[in-house]
């Protein structure tokens, strides 16, 4: 049986990216060798890291004002770096709250400078992205953070705050799923295994002059400069995970780029979206305006209800549906990867558990 993955990640990847992958593995081109066993200084490593970072900046046009990183301790690193990097011990930062990785990301920062939460959504059970009011932004600040898919909650921002403070962005979750301009950033970043890769890598895009912000004592390895003066090797670096992302980037661009895969992921979400305006027995509890194309979230109208959906579209071929453990419900993670085919074969299901269980 066709197996669909719907999980948040560790998420699928292309078919195709699977299947190179397995073909190269334990010989890479002429080198006899699988490329997790060679040298990251070697001739075949340093062209496929630099495949990744120069796909990458093809892809999402990134000037060369930015530098690409990539940086290991996941995006939970980075709610540590970003604060350590860009403030001082006296500076303040701002943050909104979105959700569960954005209140992750204030907890960590809290502990090194001093935070303020200018929006949230908390007290509607973060169904939306909070509105920013333009009075709240300080210009004392040292930047604004925001988590532009709410992976849990099943939320996206749609469009970005003009700010006058760089804009952090974690992207973790609707990394290269969809046209941005890297201009209205700081800083974006989000850990590989949602869109781009397995886990075990981070890609971080950073403005370069951000990176020479630094005025703490902080270790080598937490300093973006060490990053971006070593072009991400000034130690070994997640040899295995970079070259899978240089495979997805490859893949990206066969498929049209950004843009083209942007059109795929808008057809995907909205088919799902439709299905549950449609039924009253599938509810999605997300503000319109604020949903996400990368995690559709719904409930059904039980507990027992939910759990029964879970197992009999497993034995259906369809896996990783449900929802996060702190919220419960169901939740279809449908990044780059998914084929829409799949997304139909799960509202095919989504008929017939309605039609039996309704
Ligand atoms: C998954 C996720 C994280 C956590 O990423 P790690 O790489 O596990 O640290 C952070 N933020 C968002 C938005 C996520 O989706």
């Amino acid at each position: 049986m066709k197996v669909f993955n719907f999980s948040a990640g560790p998420a699928m990847l292309p078919k195709e990216v699977m299947e190179r992958a397995k073909n190269e593995f334990c010989a890479y081109g002429k080198s006899g060798c699988g490329i997790m066993e060679l040298s990251h200084r070697g001739s075949e490593f340093t062209e496929v890291i630099q495949r990744a970072t120069s796909n990458i900046r093809e892809l999402m046009k990134i000037s060369d004002d930015y530098a690409v990183c990539y940086i290991q301790g996941g995006a939970s690193l980075q709610f540590a770096m970003v604060p350590l990097n860009l403030t001082s011990e006296k500076g303040i930062a701002q943050y909104v709250d979105s959700g569960h990785w954005a209140s992750a990301a204030i907890k960590e920062a809290k502990s090194f400078v001093e935070t303020e939460v200018i929006a949230s959504s908390k007290d509607t059970n973060y169904d939306r992205i909070p509105e920013i009011i333009p009075e709240e932004l300080a210009e004392a600040a040292s930047y604004l953070h925001i988590t532009t898919n709410n992976t849990i909650y099943g939320t996206q921002y749609h469009s970005f705050p003009e700010t006058g403070i760089p804009l952090v962005a974690d992207m973790s979750s609707d990394l290269m799923s969809r046209v941005v301009n890297v201009n209205q950033f700081g800083i974006i970043y989000g850990g590989a295994q949602k869109n781009i890769g397995p886990s075990g890598v981070t890609l971080v895009i950073i403005r370069k002059d951000l990176a020479e912000r630094l005025s703490r004592t902080i270790p080598t390895m937490l300093k973006y400069k060490t990053y971006v003066a070593n072009d991400s090797l000034y130690n070994t670096p997640p040899t295995f995970a970079i070259y899978m992302v240089a495979l997805v980037t490859d893949w990206m661009k066969a498929k049209g780029g950004l843009a083209a895969i942007e059109k795929i992921n808008d057809a995907k979400s909205e088919a799902l979206y439709e299905r549950l305006e449609e039924t009253a027995f599938y509810k999605n509890p997300v503000e319109p305006a604020s949903r996400s194309r990368m995690n559709v979230v719904f409930r059904l109208p039980s507990e027992e209800l939910e759990e029964k959906f879970v197992k009999e579209a497993k034995t259906n071929g369809m896996i990783g549906l449900k929802g996060h453990r702190s919220v419960g419900g169901i939740r279809a993670s449908i990044y780059n990867a998914m084929p829409l085919e799949g997304v139909e074969t799960l509202i095919d299901f989504m008929n017939s558990f309605e039609e039996k269980n309704g």
